[in-house]
């Protein structure tokens, strides 16, 4: 493991509270019971449950949505969230996160508006860079253009990070359109793209669509969470549209399999997220085999460490020891995601010096 470690990967598809510490997570929910607010006793259940549905992990994000509704707490999961991903050396890593709609839910039922506490999309991006800001001494962080580079002599390591902003499909076409020209407002604070992501099973491509079209007009980077679920005609109009990267790629039939590799669009693969939600049956059917061995463009992710109780070295040992690879071909594997990532060229070819420093040192 301690190799899958000492590697330098890049993170493309982490949904910031979905990574969100499993202590931080019981330590909030348990302030929260003492408060009164929600019943802590049932919340630990969850939490502490492992191998959750599709379904379940979807209540989990409910409960996760009541916990982090205050700025200062956004502000510190970003902060640990970003710690946690440079412990492991991840080198760059594209985080998303969805601009708090203000309503908050608990199990799919309406609990509070979050612009009762003063928690606006804005206001919560903000919090956000805070945390960015905020990390520890011991990292080097590069998250903006003009925001000067953080970094100290004293600096362990260092992380590049830019953002996404997430449209939730519970959300209307101008919900949608709000996120999008948060995103443009927020380029010189990293943000660089927009994902459309939350529960497959809601939402219509039809109500996205125009905050997409619109978001890639103004020059911002485009993944959709894409095939979660058999629904074909969404994968067909989704391919259609040519996003830079999808996520998931679950529930392909032979159709949409050769449309994407014709596209060469690149697959972000969640491996144990996959598993875990029972969107793929088990491992060795799983199709980053075969995406693999077709040289179609992919790259291991996370999606959400918190919740699958995962990390990416561990995404990478997994996929070495389901799939027969050897270290020399994961590390090629995670030095080509570098060609997938939504920043400039001049990150780019400081990320291949990197691995290129790297691949003479590692053994
Ligand atoms: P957040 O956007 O609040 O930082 O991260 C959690 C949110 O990301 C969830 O509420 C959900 O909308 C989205 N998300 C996390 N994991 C998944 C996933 O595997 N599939 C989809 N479709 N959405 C996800």
């Amino acid at each position: 493991m301690d190799w899958w470690v000492s590697m330098p990967k890049v993170e493309l598809h982490a949904h910031l509270n979905g990574s969100i510490r499993n202590s931080t997570l019981l330590e909030l929910a348990r302030d929260m019971g003492e408060k009164g607010t929600i019943v802590f006793s049932d919340f630990e259940h969850v939490i502490k449950k492992n191998d959750r549905s599709l379904r379940e992990v979807f209540k989990l994000f409910d409960l996760i949505h009541i916990v982090t509704t205050d700025h200062k707490t956004i502000t510190r999961i970003t902060k640990e969230v970003v710690e946690d991903f440079a412990a492991e050396n991840v080198v760059y890593l594209e985080l998303r996160t969805t601009p708090k709609v203000p309503e908050c839910y608990n199990f799919g039922k309406l609990l509070q508006r979050n612009d009762s506490i003063g928690m606006s999309k804005r206001s919560y991006m903000e919090a956000v860079v805070e945390g960015l800001r905020s990390v520890s001494s011991s990292l080097d962080i590069n998250f903006a253009c003009d925001y000067p580079e953080k970094s100290s002599a004293t600096a362990e390591k260092k992380i590049y990070v830019r953002l996404l902003l997430s449209i939730d499909r519970r959300e209307s076409t101008a919900a949608a359109m709000e996120t999008v020209n948060l995103a443009l407002e927020m380029r010189d604070m990293g943000v660089i793209g927009i994902d459309l992501s939350g529960n497959p099973t809601i939402g219509e491509w039809a109500t996205f669509f125009p905050a997409l079209k619109f978001a890639r007009e103004q020059g911002l980077h485009i993944t959709l969470h894409c095939g979660e679920v058999p629904n074909p005609v969404e994968i067909q109009a989704m391919l259609h549209f040519l996003p830079g990267r999808i996520g998931h790629a679950c529930c392909f039939q032979d159709e949409e399999w050769k449309k994407l590799k014709s596209s060469k669009i690149p697959v972000e693969i969640c491996l144990t997220s996959n598993i875990q939600t029972e969107t793929i049956s088990s491992m060795d059917v799983h199709h980053f085999a075969e995406l693999y061995k077709a040289k179609h463009p992919i790259v291991l992710c996370t999606d959400d460490s918190g919740v699958f109780s995962t990390n990416l070295s561990n995404e990478y040992a997994l996929a070495a020891n389901t799939f027969g690879l050897g270290k020399a071909e994961l590390f090629e594997l995670a030095k080509r995601a570098v060609n997938f990532i939504y920043a400039g060229n001049r990150v780019k070819m400081e990320l291949i010096e990197v691995f290129e420093s790297a691949g003479r040192t590692l053994e």
